[in-house]
């Protein structure tokens, strides 16, 4: 079993059922719907597409809906606007078509927050510029690099504090269309302060959900609140298109390895995302630099990998899966299991202990019962040698984990409060549907007053004596 997860965009190339079977036969755990693009009929297409390939193949899979949060974009250009080093622009409130070197905005107002030597980059970084003067209504801008320009370029401001709402109208508007549904995963883009994460779980509770929230981290402000963005998330996406903008690509593999360290250490599931495999959006083959790429996030210890344009519009995203899924592979036979951290709480301790169990007696599984899915995320944090098989006790889990390294959301069993009846009937289920080898020997994690978050505090050791046992018990 793969451990580290793969996400890929559905677009163009992918939207049909057909392509949507044969990825989630190819490895797929999770679909990116990105919101950026596309309208609600069409999305609900490809929710409805997902949802019924995944029934007849009997594979949940989860569905993560990516917000397109606040992207500040220039205006509109007349053709393309070609720059030299030293050249002066201006960035103005307002469109001014009599001068092509004047500029707008999406967000007229950022103009106020951004002072004199900040920094202005342009099309994802390429273009680089330094404020040199500003008035009321423009900014003055020196270019620090040659480049070019075209219409609705986006626009990073690394050093500026940009006083913007995370969630704009048409972010609502989408939380709620996911909402109606049934969305597994939201992630936020822009994410700058932990109130942006609370602004949209206010939202969302409105419309009665609650999916696993990633923030993506993709501006300097965001890394420098990254503990308390996490705290109050789920999860996070190493967003490099925009971390490459904002910081420039060469310190991207440093903000990498700190994001996802962090996310590990916090126990909350991290994606690396963006050109992974840019190379076969038209060649069958990658080259070695991406395959290195892909290897490295695997032992940064990110949780998932993401591709993006490869599936969007890509002509081979069934071979760029494959890629994924062969490279990972690899790795993951040399990996460094058995992580060590300080544990946090009880539950926590149960899932390091059973791990060290699973470690010391060899065991060949760990099965952890829950609710919310977080025993299951714990064994993940300890990144086992042994497969997580886990038996959650919603559809809605059961989905979600598909995002978590080495879970594998084995079904959905009833939550009946009797750990010992539980057992008994997960038993009797993994005897009937031979799902996983009943000879094996598992590490069971249970809480004592199951389908309480928190709750696991018991540890069971299961081979042929102990199933026999458990198929004695009474309750
Ligand atoms: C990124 O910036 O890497 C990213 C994933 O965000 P977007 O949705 O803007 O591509």
């Amino acid at each position: 079993m793969r451990k580290t997860k793969i996400v890929i965009t559905l677009g163009p190339a992918t939207s049909s059922p057909e392509m949507i079977e044969r990825l989630i036969r190819r490895g797929v755990n999770v679909f990116r719907l990105n919101f950026s693009h596309g309208d609600h009929e069409t999305h609900a297409d490809n929710i409805h597409m997902i949802r019924s390939v995944s029934k007849k193949l009997d594979k949940e899979v989860a569905i993560l809906q990516d917000i397109s949060g606040p992207k500040v974009r220039i205006g509109k250009i007349d053709g393309v606007l070609k720059l030299d080093k030293g050249d002066i622009i201006t960035l103005a409130k307002e469109e001014n078509d009599d001068d092509p070197h004047t500029l707008a905005l999406s967000y007229p107002l950022i103009i106020d927050m951004v002072n004199i030597g900040e920094e202005v980059f342009f099309a994802d970084g390429t273009l680089q510029t330094v404020v040199i003067d500003k008035s009321e209504d423009s900014l003055v801008l020196k270019l620090l690099n040659e480049g070019e320009l075209t219409s609705k370029k986006g626009v990073n401001f690394p050093k500026t504090k940009l006083n913007i709402s995370a969630i704009t109208e048409k972010d609502e508007w989408d939380i709620a269309f996911g909402a109606t549904q049934g969305i597994d995963i939201v992630a936020l883009s822009f994410v700058q302060s932990p109130k942006d994460i609370l602004k949209a779980k206010q939202i969302m509770a409105k419309h009665y959900f609650d999916p696993f929230i990633i923030a993506k981290i993709e501006t300097s402000e965001a890394i420098a609140n990254l503990r308390e963005i996490l705290e109050v998330s789920d999860g996070v996406m190493v967003a490099r298109g925009d971390l490459g903008a904002e910081f420039g690509v060469t310190k991207l593999p440093r903000i990498q390895k700190h994001i996802i360290a962090v996310a590990n250490e916090m126990n909350k599931p991290s994606i690396t995302a963006t050109q992974m495999l840019t190379s076969m959006i038209d060649n069958p083959f990658p080259t070695r630099a991406e395959v290195s790429d892909i290897a490295n996030a695997v032992y940064d210890g990110t949780d998932a990998v993401m591709l993006s344009d490869e599936t969007t519009i890509g002509s081979f995203p069934i071979q760029a899966v494959a890629v994924l899924h062969d490279t990972i592979k690899d790795v993951e036979k040399d990996y460094p299991y058995f992580k060590t951290f300080q544990s946090v709480d009880e539950s926590d301790a149960i899932s390091k202990a059973a791990v060290e169990l699973a470690k010391n007696l060899n065991k060949e599984a760990l099965v952890p019962f829950t609710m919310s899915g977080m025993s299951a995320q714990t064994l993940s944090k300890y990144r086992p040698k042994q497969s997580i098989y886990a038996v959650s006790h919603s559809l809605k889990t059961h989905r979600r984990l598909n995002l978590i390294w080495g879970v594998r959301p084995l079904f959905v069993m009833e939550d009946i409060k009797n750990p010992t009846k539980l057992l008994y009937d997960f038993v009797i289920k993994i005897l009937d549907e031979k799902r996983i080898d009943p000879h094996k020997r598992f590490i069971v994690t249970i809480g004592s007053t199951t389908g309480k978050r928190g709750s696991t505090n018991l540890i069971r050791i299961l081979n042929k004596e102990g199933m026999e046992a458990v198929l004695a018990s009474e309750f």
